[in-house]
This record gives structure tokens, C-alpha cells and sequence, in this order.
């Protein structure tokens, strides 16, 4: 038996030009890829302030060169007074910019999970799979429910969607102090990847920032641009920005690819605490680089962060089904109190 399976994937191996993913333009979308990097928590203005400052080099020279951008007219947290509007807390965030959808539909409320939709309205990466099943899908993650809910949650049975999915959890004994630590552990789990293997689409999730703006791990910081210490932490990010940058632009035939690059954040925040309506929380940023890029019309309009998912659709050359975006359900009308 164990012969017959490895004649098998021997087989498979002569025949390479089926498996279409690889260097260069051998990949499912004719060599475009996408490196999606999310930094948790991380204000617009405070990332702007380190850009000028020049503790953001990397994402400096990103948004600055010829085909990159940067706008702070990205926002969180819905629309205001309707079916969408959202709180600025990580678990709707983070499922509206995987998802491309607003609360209504994919049901997180909060960072409990509870009611999230999935199924359907599922993560985009399991929606390039359906597409192109060979394509190559990887995410890393140094906050759990990042898999444990919104990825998983969007297998259909017991299917993987994701070729690698980098877990580092939290060490129950330090809470959230060790975060700068997790980071580097995800940053090099998403070099292996980048510089091993032939990923058309990589999620890369970076928590410290959020961290430090609770003053989790040190109690002077906060978030705003004000605070030493969080811009610090978004210092520490954009060198791992940049050992990404570096690696991607070192594949051996990255010259044949065209990768568009997407940095963001889940909301701001303000103080030590996120979650409401204010600019602070809601206005957030995007830092990209592409080709595909409608570069003016993201400075001059505001753009939810539920537009990320189809600018990458748009980038790979898929075409969104309407069955990934239903209608919404019904909103279900608040009990009323009994007296
Ligand atoms: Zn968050």
C-alpha cells in the first residue's frame, strides 16, 4: 500500500505542469500574488506620525514608491446608524476585512464569536479555493481566532482551505506580555513560506501594536501618536514589514511575478480602550503597493475596510459569485423587556 502511494506522488511530480502553482508567472493567476499584512489596533494617525518620524521606514518606502499609496479615508465599525454599523473591536473587524461583509451578514458582534456566519459568508481564501483549488493559501496569526473561528468556521466539513496556517498562541502564564516575541515567530514562519515555497495568497497578522495601545504590555503606553511606546511597537512591525518586503522581492523570479502588497489594521482606539464611534476608533488607513490599485479614488473617497477582499478578487482576476454575498438575515428586533 505504502509503494502504490508513493508511486502515486511520484507520479504526480513528473506531471509539474498540472500542478500549476510555482515561481514566476506559473501560478494559478498568471504569477499575480497577494501579501495581505494586518497589524492589530494600530491608529491612523500614530502610524502616520511614524512614518514622518522615520520609525516606519518600510511601510514609508511602500506607500512612496511608484505603485504604492497610502489613504486614511479606510474605515471601521460599519455605517454609522445602520444595519452595518459595527463596534471598532477585533473579532467583527478582523471578519469584515476576511470576509468583505459588515456585521449584518457575517453576525460577529463581538470577540465571543458567537453567531458568526461563516459558512455563508466565508473567509476569502476558502472562496479562491472553490475557484482555483490548487491555488496556494497560507495565514499566520498570533491571535487564535484568527483560525480558530473565522478560518475554521469557514471549512466546508473538514476541508482545509489553508496549505499552512501558523497558530501561535498566547502563553497562559504571561497573558499578552510576551507579544513582541509572538510576532517575530509569526514573522518567521511567513519568511519560510515567502522564501520556500510558492504562495499565491498569504495572510501575515501582527499583534504587539494592539498590545502596547491597552497598555497591556507596558501600562504609560496608549493608543495615540503621543506614546513613545506604541509607536515603538509599530516600529518593531514595519522592520518585520520590511523582512517580508525583502524576501518577497528576493524570489528567484519575482521579476515574472506581480504581487499586490495590503497593509491595514482592524480600528483604532483611543486612551487604552477601543470599541466605540469616535475618528479615532473608526477612521483607520491602508497601505498598499499594486499595479491593479485605484490609487486616486482610494485617496479622495472613503472606503470601507469590507472593500479589501474584492480589490484582492479583483487583483487574482476572480469574479465574486453572488452566492458568497447574500442578502442579510432578517434583523432580528430586540426583546422587549417584560415588566
Ligand atoms: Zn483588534
Amino acid at each position: 500500500m505504502k509503494s502504490a502511494i508513493t508511486l502515486v506522488l511520484i507520479c504526480l511530480g513528473c506531471a509539474g505542469q498540472l500542478s500549476a502553482y510555482g515561481p514566476g508567472k506559473d501560478s494559478d493567476f498568471a504569477g499575480k500574488r497577494v501579501l495581505f499584512i494586518g497589524i492589530d489596533g494600530c491608529r491612523a494617525d500614530a502610524v502616520a506620525a511614524a512614518m514622518e518620524r522615520g520609525l516606519a521606514p518600510q511601510l514609508k518606502m511602500l506607500c512612496e514608491s511608484e505603485r504604492g499609496v497610502f489613504t486614511r479615508k479606510f474605515y471601521a465599525g460599519g455605517e454609522m446608524g445602520a444595519a452595518t454599523h459595527q463596534p471598532t473591536v477585533s473579532g467583527p473587524g478582523w471578519t469584515s476585512l476576511l470576509t468583505g461583509v459588515w456585521m449584518d451578514r457575517h453576525g460577529v458582534k463581538d470577540n465571543r464569536f458567537i453567531g458568526g456566519r461563516f459558512q455563508t459568508y466565508a473567509h476569502f481564501m476558502r472562496r479562491i479555493k472553490e475557484v482555483q483549488p490548487q491555488a496556494f493559501c497560507a495565514s499566520f496569526a498570533d491571535w487564535p481566532p484568527i483560525h480558530d473561528f473565522i478560518a475554521d468556521g469557514s471549512r466546508k466539513g473538514d476541508a482545509e482551505f489553508l496549505d499552512v496556517k501558523f497558530t501561535r498562541a498566547p502563553d497562559a502564564s504571561r497573558h499578552f506580555v510576551d507579544n513582541p516575541e509572538k510576532d517575530i515567530e509569526v514573522r518567521d514562519a511567513a519568511l519560510k513560506t515567502l522564501s520556500g515555497r510558492d504562495p499565491d495568497v498569504m495572510f501575515v497578522y501582527f499583534g504587539q501594536v494592539d498590545e502596547f495601545g491597552h497598555g497591556a504590555t507596558d501600562s504609560r503606553a496608549s493608543f495615540s501618536p503621543d506614546s513613545a511606546l506604541y509607536l515603538n511597537a509599530i516600529s518593531h512591525v514595519d522592520s518585520h514589514i520590511g523582512e517580508l518586503l525583502r524576501a518577497m522581492r528576493a524570489r528567484p523570479r519575482f521579476a515574472e511575478e506581480d504581487w499586490l502588497v495590503l497593509v491595514t489594521t482592524d480600528h483604532g482606539g483611543l486612551g487604552n480602550k477601543h470599541g466605540g464611534d469616535s475618528d479615532e476608533e473608526r477612521q483607520i488607513w491602508l497601505a498598499a503597493h499594486g499595479a491593479s490599485l485605484p490609487k486616486e479614488k482610494m485617496l479622495t473617497e472613503p472606503t470601507p475596510q469590507t472593500a479589501l477582499v474584492p480589490m484582492i478578487y479583483q487583483h487574482l482576476g476572480i469574479r465574486p459569485s453572488p452566492e458568497w454575498n447574500p442578502e442579510p438575515p432578517p434583523v432580528q428586533k430586540p426583546e422587549q423587556p417584560v415588566k
